[in-house]
């Protein structure tokens, strides 16, 4: 036997039993004829005392050498309250080193030395410390509790392959040669869309899986070639049916996890979404919604927004104090190149009932009251406007939106404010390739009473597609599907497939549709960022036990890396011939 116990377990009822410890050594220190010395393994730290006879074996002692003690459990004389184990410690009789360490590149505490890349390159070390125990801790209690919740209501999960062929979802694919099949190529799945969607053919009515997907885009912040959904789809369901499905799951998981009652699910479709937020994916936990005040702010000579398309203020409450120094650094957010504004006016609504603008020169104090009536702003606020062709602002107002919620504090992070986004637009324009693309994916299923349009006005055709949005994150998206070959042929035309092309590349879907394919519709929820939500974090590296740099690369395994000429020549890659390109 190893241990008797862990060495987050022992606690002042334990005085005088007789244990035997083994872990990690995270510290030493010596007190005159005493040494100390702090035992770890991921249930926690426990303190070990020894005394003379042991003194020279303790002293030898190094950081991450592995140990047995065994010992007695003792009252501690000063007591740590910080950690469950504090008011007891191990008077050790019998020491055992089991394995040497080097002395760690960084110290293995809470609060590390070391730098991002020394840690990637020590993954294993880094793993060791709590805050990223906490964080797979975390990520493993979430997926229990989505697995129990799912399997509660008859979900069955079910493996679909890694080793696939290419589907268009946006993204680049990466590929896999294939040693058996010179000049061919596996593709790594972006997700197993067409498979779930087989799954519903085959009459799997309830289907989830918690699945690594892959997709080589260029790399972001954050972003991880290789991800982790949870992927689900289900059967004879409306959109209705799938949202309140979801929404259950993410309620019980608040529950069960966070202890947190999610009272509120509110729903909003894209066009309200775009309108009063200027995103797809709202933060509704604080107000600032955008008013449109063309009507009170242009035909008064201020040319700006005399040729502005739309003319779009928000209020800061409160704000009205804010000095010209706080004022200049908005004027600054917002023309700065990722925000692209020309300019920012404001207009002060002072206690006093007067304003103080920055194009008091063309507006006078009725006129500025007029902008307070229609934003719905009181004495003491602050007017925010910024003008241009509508997209641009609205795109533009909700970085500063957001920005203004970050400064004055309204974007708790304690606080959860769930939402669904809906009727999201079925293709989006594309400017490089100069056609449409679906903006969820090709299988999404256009609205019905919007179908007339797709010859005439395409962009304006709704889908039966939604996103879970969570605190202004995009947690989850998906759709109610096309299950009719003829719709899905008139989708692939409308992308511009030609019908050999459509054929070559989801012939199989379009066959199954033509056996009995049942009405259906599914969704896909980040995982990786789910519990990065969960764990209050921004990056969702931590809760990622191996993940990727921002290069997309594994510092720690070096990968990837060049492989020798006899898999390549296995591999019927000609690499010379590619360089020489
Ligand atoms: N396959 C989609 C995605 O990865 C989700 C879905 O439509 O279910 O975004």
């Amino acid at each position: 036997m190893y241990r008797s116990h862990t060495n987050g377990e022992l606690r002042i009822e334990n005085i005088n039993n007789e244990v035997t410890l083994a872990g990690w050594i995270q510290k030493t220190r010596e007190l005159g004829a005493m040494t100390f010395a702090d035992l770890r393994d991921r249930y926690g730290i426990t303190q070990l005392v020894f005394g003379e006879e042991l003194l020279q074996v303790a002293k030898e002692l190094g950081r991450e050498d592995v140990v047995q003690v065994k010992g007695k459990v003792i009252e501690r004389e000063s007591k740590n309250k910080k950690i469950p184990t504090g008011e007891i410690e191990i008077e050790v009789t019998e020491l055992t080193v089991l394995n040497k360490s080097k002395t760690p590149p960084f110290t293995i505490e809470d609060e590390t030395d070391g730098g991002e890349e020394l840690r990637m390159q020590y993954r294993y070390l880094d793993l060791r410390r709590k805050p990223l125990q906490d964080a797979l801790k975390l990520r493993h209690r979430l997926s229990i509790e989505v697995r129990k919740y799912l399997d509660s209501i008859d979900f069955f999960e079910i493996e679909t392959p890694y080793l696939i062929k290419s589907t268009p979802e946006g993204a680049r694919d990466f590929v896999v040669p294939s040693r058996m099949n010179p000049t061919q190529f596996y593709a790594l799945p972006q997700s197993p869309q067409t498979f779930k969607q087989l799954l519903m053919v085959s009459g799997y009515d309830r289907y989830y899986q918690i699945v690594r997907c892959f997709r080589d885009e260029d790399l972001r912040a954050d972003r991880q070639p290789e991800f982790t959904q949870i992927d689900c789809e289900m059967a004879f369901v409306d959109q209705e049916d799938v949202l309140n499905t979801f929404e259950g799951m993410v309620t019980h998981l608040f529950k069960t996890v966070k202890n947190i009652e999610l009272t509120d699910f509110p729903r909003m479709d894209y066009a309200q979404a775009m309108e009063q937020y200027g995103s797809d994916k709202p933060d509704i936990r604080f107000g600032m919604t955008f008013n449109y005040i063309n009507e009170v702010a242009q035909n008064k000579g201020f040319q700006i927004f005399d040729d502005a398309e739309s003319v779009i203020a928000i209020v800061a409450e409160d704000c009205s104090t804010y000095t010209r120094k706080e004022l200049d650094k908005l004027v600054d957010f917002v023309k700065r190149p990722q925000v692209g504004a020309k300019g920012l006016i404001y207009a002060k609504y002072n206690e006093d009932g007067t304003f103080k603008s920055s194009v008091d020169k063309f507006y006078n104090q009725d006129d500025l009251k007029a902008w307070a009536d229609k934003c719905g702003a009181k004495p003491g606020d602050l007017i925010l406007v910024l003008s241009g062709d509508k997209a641009t602002t609205q795109n533009q107002m909700n970085t500063l939106r957001l920005h203004l919620g970050d400064e004055l504090g309204l974007r708790n992070p304690n606080e959860y404010a769930p939402l669904w986004v809906y009727d999201f637009p079925l293709l989006e324009w594309d400017e490089d390739t100069a056609r449409y693309h679906a903006m969820h994916h090709p299988f999404t299923s256009p609205k019905k009473e919007d179908m007339h349009l797709l010859d005439t006005k395409p962009g304006e055709v709704r889908a039966n597609a939604y996103d879970l949005v969570l605190n202004g994150t995009e947690i989850g998206g998906g759709s109610i599907r096309i299950h009719d070959k003829e719709t899905q042929a008139l989708m692939f035309k409308h992308l511009g497939f030609t019908e050999e092309e459509a054929k070559a590349q989801f012939g199989f879907l379009m066959n199954a549709f033509e056996y009995g394919a049942p009405p259906h519709g599914g969704i896909a929820l980040g995982f990786d960022r789910l519990c990065a939500l969960f764990g209050g974090q921004e990056t969702i590296r931590d809760f990622i036990a191996f993940p990727k740099n921002n290069s997309g690369r594994d510092v720690m395994i070096d990968s990837p890396s060049a492989i020798s000429d006899e898999q390549l020549d296995e591999l019927n890659i000609d690499i010379k011939a590619v360089e020489a390109q």
